[in-house]
């Protein structure tokens, strides 16, 4: 159903009938989620008798690791399925089969039971997420707006970020481009093909909200299958069209006069000069590997990689590798080529927090995959679900308290939240007490990106063919590692695990604006953007997953995507609708922006003196991490504040010249 008249993707989510019997229906429900289930049932039947009172997820928690079902206990659960039971057949037996109207106080009733925040502040943000039409597509088309007006976009990077673009402007009918320098799109799910590369965040969260999915085969899925999804997306969006691929972008150039970017490229090598009026950087924090500062490291005799780079062609089979950190990338591969190697060392600077995940590598189970197929908005529901548990409700437990000096941990939640965390690592290792003073991570929990963990970590740690080593690393030579206890580590193989060049945003890239001013210089080693995307000097500009916009308590970087790009969006109608020729922010508008990010980064766990981590810049400065919750992301981005911006007419420079 669509409640506008844009173009919308046909639904990827469309459910099927309701075709089994009592007995079978009961056995189903067995493994059904089941607050998001009561909630998507409440919503289609309009009986809110689904969500009461006494089934409200507790989230009084008496663990920070999410509880199942929501806390319920044994006995709740049993009434919920009774309760899903009738609802599902009732649905199944009746021939009308439209999704019921209900009023909002029947809405607010349903969002309550599943959140434990007002209703009012979420009413927006949840219609975005579960609503069975595209609530995110443009409300215009450039056409309606100004007909004559010439209007190109162009974007830089064909990942997620770059097709959900192209997708928005396709949508309001204006013209553009994207540049991938990739044969293929993707962004860094094409680019990161290290084995065990798979998502952290749900699914279910981490996908377009115009085009969500019933049936995806894990939680959290591996990154074959989010590669087909995206490359899906851009197939039925038509966005593929619109791309030009194995393009680098070398300068990206303001020309003041005409109000466009002039953007040089290199396509199959040769230089193509384009030009747009708004140009919208997609490239991505993630993305160009960091290789570690070691002596010597040019000097090994044997294959290495880093993992963003990940070299199929080398056989790991009975060999001897290396694999340089422990971060969210390190911790995949191990587990992934621990039986397949020789041996395996893995050199450790500083131990990863881990998030115990039970079902972190299981398949959604059939029964469940079943119920998200066939019951109408359930997939959607239990995308809201993962959302609030993932992000907004973990945000205490990164949270600083004044005056707290206990050391490793920023406050007392936080405190409480290192000790269950520690304490899992000391239950798993408990025979290996070699090990666990090795694991437990000494900064606060949080303060660098928490890695979900079935057992795993631990699993792989303890075979025999495997070896943590945490002394430093010294130097590179032709035969391996050379610890700095004067250890040789002779290996055949190192693979480096040690992140992206993430506070280089755009890099490579020649960026000039306003004056002949080029953005890293501008920048100086610390990027700022007002609401993350728009810096002043550089019109039209926007960076769609720019500065401060990344989400460090593991919500999903889609949400925020989609949201800078409905700003964005709201910025380009605004020039068009009032024959502006481009905008940039204020100085005071970024800097006050700034002070009231990094006050709130410096009360998170990672925003700790002394921790390091891709999360803060050479400076010291947070200048990746988004640090208060998805809501004000959601606010803040439904459209431009004009007393923020600076604008120029469109024959503003035209006039004075004729003066
Ligand atoms: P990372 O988190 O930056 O980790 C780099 C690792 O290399 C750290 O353990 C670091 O140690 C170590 N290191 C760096 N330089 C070193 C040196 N000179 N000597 C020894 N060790 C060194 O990089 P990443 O693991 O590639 O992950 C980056 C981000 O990508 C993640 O935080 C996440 O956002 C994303 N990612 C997500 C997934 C997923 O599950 N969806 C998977 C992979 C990556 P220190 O900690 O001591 O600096």
């Amino acid at each position: 159903m669509s409640a506008n008249p844009i173009e919308q993707l046909e639904a990827f989510d469309t459910y099927l009938p309701i075709d089994v019997d009592d007995a079978e229906l009961e056995r189903l429900l067995e493994k059904a989620e089941l607050p998001a289930l009561l909630a998507a049932l409440a919503r289609l039947t309009g009986d809110v008798g689904l969500v009461p009172a006494s089934l409200k997820p507790p989230h009084t928690r008496k663990s920070f690791i999410p509880m199942p079902q929501g806390g319920l206990d044994e006995d709740q659960q049993r009434e919920a399925r009774r309760l899903a039971f009738e609802a599902i057949k009732r649905y199944r037996d009746s021939d009308d089969k439209r999704i019921a109207e209900i009023s909002e106080d029947d809405l607010k009733t349903i969002v309550s039971f599943m959140i434990t925040r007002d209703f009012s502040e979420y009413r927006d943000l949840l219609h975005h997420e579960v609503a069975d039409y595209d609530v995110g597509a443009p409300q215009w088309k450039l056409a309606d707006l100004d007909p004559d007006r010439p209007f190109k976009v162009l974007i830089i990077g064909g990942g997620i970020g770059g097709i959900a673009n192209a997708y928005r402007l396709k949508q309001a009918g204006v013209e553009h481009v994207i540049l991938e320098k990739n044969p293929e799109v993707g962004g860094t799910w094409w680019e990161n093909t290290y084995p065990g590369c798979r998502l952290d965040t749900s699914n279910y969260a981490y996908s377009f909200s115009f085009a969500q999915k019933t049936d995806w085969p894990q939680k959290f899925s591996r990154q074959p299958e989010i590669q087909d999804y995206v490359m899906k997306v851009a197939d039925e969006t038509g966005v593929r069209d619109r791309i030009i691929f194995n393009t680098v972008v070398k300068s990206v150039i303001y020309d003041e006069e005409a109000g466009e970017w002039e953007v040089v490229a290199i396509t199959n090598g040769e230089t193509v000069v384009h030009r747009a009026n708004v140009v919208i950087s997609a490239t991505g924090q993630l993305n160009a590997p960091k290789y570690p500062n070691i002596k010597g490291r040019e000097s090994f005799a044997g294959a290495s990689m880093h993992s963003g780079k990940w070299n199929h062609d080398v056989s790991l089979k009975g060999k001897r590798v290396a694999i340089v950190g422990t971060g969210a990338s390190a911790y995949q591969i191990a587990p992934a080529i621990a039986d397949e190697v020789g041996t395996l060392e893995v050199f450790q600077r500083s131990a990863p927090w881990l998030f115990p995940t039970a079902d972190y590598l299981d398949d959604i189970s059939p029964e469940l995959m079943w119920l998200f197929r066939h019951i109408p908005g359930y997939a959607r529901w239990y995308r809201f679900w993962q959302f609030w548990l993932a992000t907004e409700g973990r945000m205490p437990t990164v949270t600083a308290d004044e005056g707290w000096s206990t050391e490793g941990s920023i406050g007392a939640i936080n405190e409480a939240f290192r000790q269950e965390l520690e304490g899992e690592f000391r239950r798993q290792l408990a025979d290996r007490p070699d090990l666990v003073e090795k694991v437990i991570p000494t900064y606060p929990a949080g303060a660098k990106r928490l890695l979900r963990d079935n057992g795993q970590w631990s699993r792989t740690l303890r075979k025999p063919n495997v070896s943590l080593v945490t002394d430093g690393i010294d130097r590179i030579v032709p035969e391996g590692i050379v610890t700095e206890d004067g250890v040789l580590h002779e290996v055949d193989v190192i693979a480096y695990a040690t992140g992206f060049r993430a506070d280089e945003f755009l890099a490579d890239i020649e960026v000039r604006g306003r004056d002949g001013v080029e953005l890293h210089e501008y920048w100086d080693s610390d990027p700022r953007a007002y609401v993350t995307m728009t810096v002043p000097k550089f019109p039209n500009f926007f960076i769609c997953g720019g500065p401060n916009s990344a989400v460090a308590a593991n919500g999903s970087a889609i949400f925020i995507i989609e949201c800078s790009i409905e700003y964005i969006m709201e910025c380009i109608r605004t020039l068009v609708v009032n024959d502006l020729k481009d905008m940039e922010p204020t100085e005071a508008a970024l800097d006050s922006f700034v002070s009231r990010i990094d006050a709130a980064n410096r009360a998170r766990a990672w925003g700790a003196e002394g921790v390091m981590s891709w999360y803060k810049n050479s400076t010291g400065r947070v200048s990746a991490v988004w640090p208060f919750e998805l809501l004000e992301f959601w606010n803040m981005t439904r459209g431009p504040v004009e007393s923020d911006y600076r604008f120029t007419p469109v024959d503003a420079l035209t006039s004075q010249a004729a003066e």
